[in-house]
């Protein structure tokens, strides 16, 4: 029944002066995420508004699922598109379209017309007031409402066609992927940090991604659970370039000199600066990580400052104000919650000590860091050699 789509969208429609560059990278993302759907779409942009018309056959819940994932869209509506055979023939497509969308319904509508094509012979007011009639002589339970309608059904006379359409399906929201910059994600195999990542990319930012792994402590299915948390990621953010860090003789190495207590402060303290080595080597604005206030030991405010201050670029922390719960929400939403609870070892748990700080004191971590002094530098420097890049997408 539908062949088109109109796309709202809500933020990116105040960018002033810059809001083409907004609305043709929308139309870029959505044109990459209609490539993955069964048959031929045209997307034109038109008086503020973006349309997609279907060329061919297609399946509805595909694409409405993959428009769905593009971030800059606020909702979907579903179009059909008639041609123009007279005012009445109009009449009988909008009734029946109630019929198909909305059986037995009681709702209160109202009818909103806007004509492009000034010369079709009614104004819109006219549209209006005719159509509203129809409607309630077909559906005499239904009522006109023009303050608050539960259902609006606009009806728009454009050159070529006529579009009817009156449901509203939510979109994602944020800004389209590329608009903002581009961001190294720490992208571990928990539930925290595919969040992380999805939250920033949902305000335009492109995500890069880094993986810190310690065979054979880590083995390869918790990397192969990294890609694959990558890949659900990437519906939204599209490829993700994914470095996979080797950090074993790292991790070794901290463990054999410094307080066990302390291990893992010192051990998030290289990741944080490994990524930003990478990132800054690959053009990235910041750092993302999936840390919360207060989650665990390394996550205090007092362990934050110890993981914050390595690093120049900001560290952006989208989950720090969020319970454990919230983030389970939005993991559940965007896909990644069954993944991330699979069982798998991960760097940070093999080595932990039963007591670790929770109030590091920053200069005596400093202090027993000058106990890596003879190897760290060559160590760091392998791993960065090493890094093996792996490009995730869908
Ligand atoms: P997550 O659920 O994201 O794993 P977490 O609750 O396990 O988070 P930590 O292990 O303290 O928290 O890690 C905090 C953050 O540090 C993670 O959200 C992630 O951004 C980053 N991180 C931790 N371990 C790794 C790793 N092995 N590789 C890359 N980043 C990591
Ligand atoms: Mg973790």
């Amino acid at each position: 029944m539908f062949t088109a789509f109109l796309i709202k969208y809500a933020e990116i429609g105040i960018k002033g002066k810059n809001r083409y560059l907004f609305e043709d990278a929308l139309v870029q993302q959505m044109k990459y995420a209609l490539k993955k759907c069964e048959g031929e779409f045209s997307i034109h942009k038109t008086q503020g508004r973006i349309f997609i018309e279907a060329q061919t056959e297609f399946d509805f819940d595909e694409v409405v699922g993959k428009l769905k994932t593009v971030f800059g869209i606020a909702g979907i509506c579903p179009v059909i598109a008639v041609e123009d055979e007279g005012f009445d023939k109009l009449k009988e497509t909008v009734v029946q379209y109630i019929a198909d969308v909305y059986p037995g319904c009681t709702k209160t509508f109202k009818v909103h017309a806007r004509r492009t094509r000034k010369n079709y012979p009614k104004d819109s007011m006219t549209i209006n007031m005719e159509m509203g009639d129809a409607i309630l002589k077909a559906y005499p339970e239904m009522k006109v409402d023009v303050h608050e309608p539960q259902i609006m059904f606009n009806i728009e006379v454009r050159e070529r066609k006529i579009y009817i359409y009156s449901e509203i399906i939510p979109g994602p929201g944020g800004m389209p992927v590329g608009t903002g910059g581009k961001a190294m994600l720490l992208l571990s195999g928990g539930i925290d940090s595919p969040v992380a990542g999805y939250m920033i990319a949902k305000r335009g930012v492109k995500i890069d991604a880094v993986y810190f792994h310690a065979p054979p402590y880590t083995s390869e299915r918790a990397k192969q659970k990294v890609v694959d948390l990558a890949r659900l990621v990437s519906r939204y953010t599209g490829p993700i370039y994914l470095h996979v860090i080797n950090f074993t003789d790292i991790q070794m190495y901290i463990y054999e000199k410094c307080p066990h207590e302390e291990l893992t402060i010192i051990m998030r303290r290289y990741m944080m600066r490994i990524a930003e080595h990478i990132a800054k080597e690959n053009e990235c604005l910041g750092l993302i990580t999936g840390e919360s206030i207060g989650q665990v030991a390394s996550q205090t405010m007092n362990s934050l400052i110890a993981t914050n201050e390595v690093c120049e670029l900001p560290v952006y922390r989208p989950l720090i104000g969020f319970d454990k719960q919230e983030i389970v929400e939005v993991s559940e939403k965007i896909g990644t919650y069954e993944t991330s609870i699979l069982p798998y070892e991960d760097c940070c748990t093999i080595f932990v000590a039963k007591h670790p700080v929770t109030k590091p004191n920053v200069n005596v971590i400093r202090r027993h860091e000058e106990n890596l002094a003879e190897k760290i530098d060559e160590l760091v420097e392998t791993a960065l050699k090493t890094d093996e890049l792996i490009i995730v997408s869908e």
